[in-house]
């Protein structure tokens, strides 16, 4: 077969790339690193995680990312199955040692006899002998090929910036103020219940902070005033400009902990780390994103009891992010639609999440695979975590159809708020009859949608192999 051209090898990238050569397709995967860097990567690892070590929850029962992690077992996903080899403790959720799972991604891909990697940077749109291609070059594309996606499309390739979270050394942390414990004592994969560092904060200290944060801000950067932010991804600075209670009912948040050093003294506010390393030398600010100045941003940190004399790792900072109007421009199999054979994977598409890229990365070239086998690939069905996130991104049931330019796309971490209504009877009936109510009956839902996401993708899988091995 020709070969299939990936371009960028981060999670996408990489997880496309084993994907087609998985379906006995040869690929080429194109990355610039080394020769060329970007603001955010360090390393010349393929899937290098650049901000936190987390893939989030790994719970498939009752959470929408845990039931993508499920569906990519499924799919014998590379990113996933690199992720649980090299997994550090974190509660219920999946981290990983970053430098082990980049290097696990980084040699299984240099080991797979049908992917050739080329370092360079790709400048402009693939040659036209470059029949099937997927752009998967994040949301740091180097900006010759931004330039040429922007022209090539019609429409602004649209840039804003996001903050990310500080990391710090764990021996500059006084374990006096501070202690080890998940919230509610979670205990996930790898965990103890004790997986976290918390920091305690009382009212007076809590009023300081906010009002350091308000104070920092203004001395922030001017030139990003009216950015729009993600929801989830808000700088900590914005969200105590927002009204002074919103991070202690944020990040914040004192519930579901104690402080193990003054049982009896219940926390204001809370600040949590979470490890970042399998050494457990780093910890990272859970949800301080921040784009406070440098200096500003250290003293105020470490006005944080327990981080009084925190050395940082990395501070937080603004970083880039190039997306494309999706739903105007790709169909539903991935494929810029004025062009076909030329696809988008990761987070470019306006999906938003080390996991969503790679399982956006995982469709399409499963997708281009297809073609280049020549069998069709139905899109997987919207039940599924898999099938909601490619219907938020390329329209799906969720556009208007009368005006989908019109509807302002956001990039978006998979949620159940994607998924399709229930059938009437899915949620199982509570034991000694009657009817779920409240939290108990948002609960219930959850659970539903993430039985018949995993029961429907397990078929639509079970039926692309089947046909597949008819063919
Ligand atoms: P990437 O992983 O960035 O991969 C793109 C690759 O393409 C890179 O290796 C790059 O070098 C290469 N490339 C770019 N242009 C070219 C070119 N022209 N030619 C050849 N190669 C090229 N998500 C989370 O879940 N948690 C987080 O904490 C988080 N923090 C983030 C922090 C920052 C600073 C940024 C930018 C994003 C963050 N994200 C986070 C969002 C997102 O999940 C990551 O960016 C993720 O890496 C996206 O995967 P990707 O494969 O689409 O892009």
């Amino acid at each position: 077969h020709t070969p299939i051209h990936v371009i960028g090898g981060g999670l996408a990238g990489s997880e496309a790339a084993w994907q087609i050569a998985r379906s006995g397709v040869p690929v080429l995967l194109h990355e610039m690193r080394p020769v060329r860097g970007t603001e955010a990567h360090k390393t010349d690892s393929l899937a290098e995680l650049v901000c936190s070590n987390s893939f989030r929850s790994d719970d498939a029962e009752n959470n929408a990312v845990g039931v993508i992690h499920a569906e990519m077992r499924m799919a014998g996903s590379l990113i996933m199955s690199c992720a649980d080899k090299n997994q550090v403790p974190a509660g219920g959720a999946l981290a990983v040692d970053r430098e082990g799972f980049a290097q696990a991604v980084t040699e299984a891909i240099a080991s797979e006899p049908l992917i050739t990697v080329v370092r360079e940077e790709v400048t402009g749109l693939p040659p036209a002998e470059w029949d099937q291609t997927i752009i998967a070059t994040g949301p740091l594309t180097a900006p010759g090929l931004a330039k040429a996606i922007s022209t090539e499309t019609g429409q602004d390739a649209l840039a804003f910036f996001d903050a990310i979270a500080p990391i710090i050394h764990t021996d500059s942390i006084d374990m006096s103020i501070c202690w080890f414990q998940s919230r509610y004592d979670k205990v996930g994969p790898g965990g103890t219940g004790r997986d976290y560092i918390n920091c305690p904060m009382n009212k007076e200290q809590y009023d300081a902070f906010i009002d350091a944060l308000i104070a920092g801000d203004t001395t922030g950067f001017k030139e990003w005033e009216g950015t729009p932010y993600f929801d989830g991804c808000l700088p900590i600075e914005i969200m105590a400009e927002r009204g002074r209670e919103t991070l202690r009912h944020g990040p914040m948040k004192p519930m579901g902990l104690t402080n193990a050093h003054k049982p009896d003294e219940k926390a204001y506010a809370v600040v949590q780390l979470r490890q970042d390393n399998a050494l457990g030398t780093l910890y990272n600010m859970v949800g301080f994103q921040t784009k406070l100045k440098y200096g500003a941003q250290a003293e105020i940190i470490r006005m944080i009891p327990g981080l009084q004399n925190a050395e940082f790792a990395r501070l937080g900072g603004l970083h880039r992010n190039t997306y494309l109007n999706s739903p105007l421009l790709l169909d539903g199999k991935l494929q810029l639609r004025s062009r076909p054979g030329l696809r988008f994977a990761g987070q470019i598409t306006g999906c938003e999440g080390y996991v969503e890229s790679a399982a956006m990365g995982l469709l399409a070239g499963r997708f281009a695979a297809a073609e280049r086998l020549g069998k069709d690939l139905a899109p997987p069905p919207p039940t599924s975590a898999f099938g909601a996130l490619l219907n938020h991104i390329t329209g799906g049931h969720l556009v208007s159809h009368d005006e989908p330019g019109k509807r302002s796309f956001q990039p978006m971490n998979v949620n159940f708020g994607l998924f399709p209504p229930l059938e009437p009877g899915a949620i199982v009936k509570p034991e000694g009859g009657g009817r779920f109510r409240g939290k108990d009956k948002a609960k219930a839902k959850k659970q539903a949608m993430a039985r018949r996401a995993l029961a429907d993708f397990a078929d639509w899988l079970g039926g692309s192999s089947a046909q597949q091995a008819a063919e």
